[in-house]
């Protein structure tokens, strides 16, 4: 029965369609003080996602809005295959979702020479009329959720009903863990991929989008 549902995948984007984190390069780059021990808050949880990266960039002034937005951009590698991976998509009636806990002003711009509509993408906003950067939230947690994610993943996951599509994470970090529990099947590296063999979650390793690709072309799918 489970093939008659559609596949719909969730993507990431920091660390996984991209090889690097790329807040944190933004940050290592520009450097403002402060922002570590902030990003250590963040990784220990004693603060949420959401208030650490918008404290984060409460740190850059706007002024310097062209410079970070051209940095950014110039900095992202895309891991190979992934252009690959999105014509894949596309040709098995595959629904690919971009979903990401990183910010418009990057997201956007990066992912526009791939065909992906706009519409697809999940990702954070951000306003630059005031002195310094403000993060905006449009895809907050759900009743269901309590962690504060900012762009909360597992939200999205839960707005496709599992009776009619089968899904699919593909990540690398801790926001990727609980969006995973919620999945029929994990495409994991890094972090994500030791909690998914601790954890004993239904999953496969990838390193490129090729390894994807060969995944899904082969791996017939848990329930
Ligand atoms: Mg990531
Ligand atoms: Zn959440």
């Amino acid at each position: 029965m489970t093939s008659f549902r559609k596949r719909v995948i969730f993507c990431d984007f920091d660390g996984t369609i991209t090889n690097n984190d790329n807040i944190i390069s933004i940050f290592k780059h520009f450097n403002p003080p402060g922002w570590e021990s902030i990003k250590d808050d963040i990784l220990s949880q004693r603060i949420s996602v959401r208030r650490g990266v918008g404290q984060m960039f409460s740190l850059l002034p706007s002024s310097r809005k062209e410079e970070i937005i051209r940095y950014a951009i110039d900095q992202a590698e895309i891991r190979p295959g992934f252009e690959e991976f999105i014509q894949y998509c596309r040709e098995h009636g595959i629904k690919l979702l971009i979903t990401s806990g990183g910010i418009d002003f990057f997201v956007y711009p990066i992912l526009s020479r791939y065909a992906i509509p706009v519409e697809d993408i999940y990702c954070n906003g951000s306003d630059f009329s005031g002195e310094t950067i403000r993060i905006v939230w449009p895809h907050p947690c759900d009743p269901h959720c309590d962690v504060d994610c900012g762009m909360c993943k597992t939200s999205v996951i839960r707005s496709y009903d599992s009776r009619l599509y089968e899904k699919i994470v593909i990540g690398d970090s801790i926001t990727d863990l609980a969006g995973s529990k919620l999945a029929d099947f994990t495409i994991a590296r890094d972090y994500l991929l030791k909690k998914c063999e601790e954890l004993g979650l239904v999953h496969q390793p990838f390193t490129t989008f090729f390894d994807v690709i060969d995944i899904l072309n082969g791996a017939p799918l848990a329930k």
